[in-house]
């Protein structure tokens, strides 16, 4: 009982020394503030740079814990996070680099922040593309257990033609459940040959939620002549906001000679940022 009185009057004790002197004991940690590894908030109060980064990290509120006054320097991970990825939606990608950056300034590790800007650096998107840079965010990021950076990671060995590490990046993405991983492994099948195996992942990658599935399920029935089936897919694909499925039906309808209505899917899936449009563009125009 005695014990809890004391700890009691040691408690209000350190509280009124931190409200009679804001400025000498961090109100984090209860420690004092020596002159360097401090930081100063709007509102004026100070407090570690270390106590910011863990409060930051671990779901602040963005608001200074003594006066409650708002500041951007306790914004806390999550919210950058949140931001990054609307960015990265937007293709604001400038913006998605800054805002990733500053996550990993306070926690290396963060494999959100990780996959964003390895695959930033990857494709030279918002940053200068600098595959080294890439590979030791994407590593990171898979180190962590991100199933996403695995299969980027991939993707980034299959830039360089080593597709058999690419493979097996794709497969480990696959089995910690991104189906991108099993789509990518897919396509992989199909430019083998391996049709039947091809349309399985493509089938997987669709129930996982990635829409792309559709559109490569579409491919295999073009390859194959079934075009009515190939176009019903390639809408699918569309329908469900995969970009590319409108660049493979302006394929399609340039193949069965309506060029106008080529051009036009083909100009959309352009604008939509789908570079393969632009190269079927370019065929078109070279022929016409
Ligand atoms: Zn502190
Ligand atoms: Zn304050």
């Amino acid at each position: 009982m005695e014990h809890s009185n004391d700890s009691t009057t040691e408690a209000v004790t350190v509280v009124e020394t931190i409200l009679q002197h804001p400025d000498t004991i961090c109100c984090i940690c209860f420690e004092v503030l020596s002159g360097s590894g401090c930081q100063r908030l709007s509102c004026g109060h100070v407090l570690h740079e270390k106590c910011v980064r863990e409060m930051r990290c671990f779901g602040a509120v963005g608001r200074c814990p003594l006066c409650r006054h708002a500041s951007d320097l306790l914004t806390p991970i999550q919210d950058l996070i949140e931001q990054a990825s609307t960015c990265r939606v937007r293709d604001a990608n400038v913006e998605c680099a800054q805002l990733a950056s500053e996550v990993l300034a306070l926690d290396p590790t963060n494999e959100h922040a990780n996959l964003l800007l390895g695959e930033l650096y990857r494709s030279g998107q918002g940053v200068h593309k600098d595959p080294c840079k890439a590979f030791e965010l994407l590593e990171q990021g898979r180190s962590q257990g991100n199933a996403r950076c695995a299969t980027q990671l991939g993707v980034l060995y299959g830039d360089f033609g080593m597709n058999n590490k690419a493979k097996e990046l794709y497969e480990e993405g696959r089995l910690r459940g991104d189906s991108r991983g099993a789509l990518n492994l897919g396509v992989c099948a199909m430019e083998e040959g391996q049709e039947q195996q091809a349309k399985e992942f493509f089938t997987e990658a669709v129930l996982g939620g990635d829409a792309g599935g559709y559109t490569y399920i579409g491919s295999l029935h073009d390859r194959a002549g079934d075009l009515l089936i190939a176009e019903a897919f390639y809408k699918l694909g569309w329908l469900h906001g995969h970009v590319q499925a409108l660049s493979y039906l302006g394929a399609l309808r340039r193949d069965q000679g309506q060029v106008e209505e080529a051009v036009r899917l083909l100009e959309l899936a352009c604008q939509l940022g789908d570079p393969d449009a632009a190269v079927e563009l370019c065929e078109i125009h070279k022929q016409g």
